[in-house]
């Protein structure tokens, strides 16, 4: 349904690839995606809310970079069609998510099979970075028993949401510090040496939840997980339904906006339709006068 996207970039003036693509999709409760209130009544309001979202992408990205090819989330996979997958995760998590969100994804979406298309073996995947352990980012874990996976230490110590008994046997990531500051985010951790590619912490979802930055000869590009559903939420000051810590979450949103106020930024959370639109057009954030950017213009 959703289109993937191939870009080709500049990074430190050497190639840079990158793929975004659903994993098939998904629809969530519309006061699920946008609440009124928070905590426990935002909780109860998108429970009892019987209308669902349009269907939304489940974007993983895929980044050919100098150092090798990272692949961010894993995305979704064909078996979540199946009435007892969540069986295993006991009676309240599996009522609530088959009845709080819709699938549709196929054994074409799987991550594996549209790296394939792109003639990308998973084995050649150097490295898998995890924004959160939510089950539509790790499902598609089980594709690389193999390959080293990267989770922030506190995203893997205090977990929110988080289905264990989902995750295939062979999950022990390599769980990484965000000790070091870059620009107006202070926990940060380079992915690669030119420190081009970077990981950010941006909570509030869950504790632990981060996005991953990368630096472009054209300006800053963030796949931002799940920190909201679309940029409109971010500039609007809205919020989803179920977040760890609104405080968090608010912090979050003013980092990435003050960020993107003097630096081009491409933003693109991972259920956004619009995301591979501002991709492929180059449409940051905020337009930013002084930079030549071949951003494009709506009139
Ligand atoms: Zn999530």
């Amino acid at each position: 349904m959703y289109t993937p996207l191939s870009i080709n970039l500049t990074t430190n003036g050497r190639p840079l690839r990158l793929h975004l693509l659903s994993t098939g999709s998904v629809a969530v409760k519309r006061r699920y995606r946008e609440a009124r209130g928070r905590g426990f009544g935002a909780l109860l309001d998108f429970i009892i809310d019987s209308r669902f979202t349009e269907w939304l992408p489940i974007w993983v990205l895929v980044v050919e970079h100098p150092e090798g090819i990272f692949l961010i989330d894993t995305g979704e996979v064909a078996a979540i069609m199946r009435k007892d997958y969540f069986r295993s995760s006991g009676w309240i998590p599996s009522w609530f998510d088959k009845t709080q969100f819709h699938f549709k994804v196929t054994r074409e979406d799987e991550i594996d099979v549209q790296l394939e298309k792109l003639g990308i073996s998973t084995t050649q995947i150097k490295t898998i970075v995890l924004t959160h352990l939510h089950f539509d980012h790790t499902d598609g874990l089980l594709h690389f028993p193999d390959t080293r996976v990267l989770v922030n230490q506190l995203e893997w110590d205090k977990p929110f949401g988080a289905m264990k008994r989902l995750w295939p046997p062979h999950f022990q990531p390599v769980t990484v510090n965000l000790d070091c500051p870059y620009d107006m985010f202070e926990r940060t951790y380079a992915l690669t040496g030119g420190e081009d590619l970077v990981l950010v912490h941006t909570p509030g979802h869950t504790y632990g939840h981060c996005s991953v930055l990368i630096k472009t000869d054209a300006g800053h590009i963030m796949f931002a997980g799940d920190v909201c559903y679309s940029q409109e939420q971010l500039l609007n000051d809205a919020y989803t339904g179920a977040n760890a810590s609104h405080r968090m979450a608010h912090d979050t949103y003013e980092r990435i906006k003050d960020f993107a106020q003097h630096q081009s930024l491409i933003f693109m959370p991972a259920h956004d339709p619009e995301s591979a639109y501002r991709l492929a057009s180059w449409t940051p954030v905020y337009n930013l006068p002084s930079e030549g950017l071949t951003a494009l213009e709506d009139e």
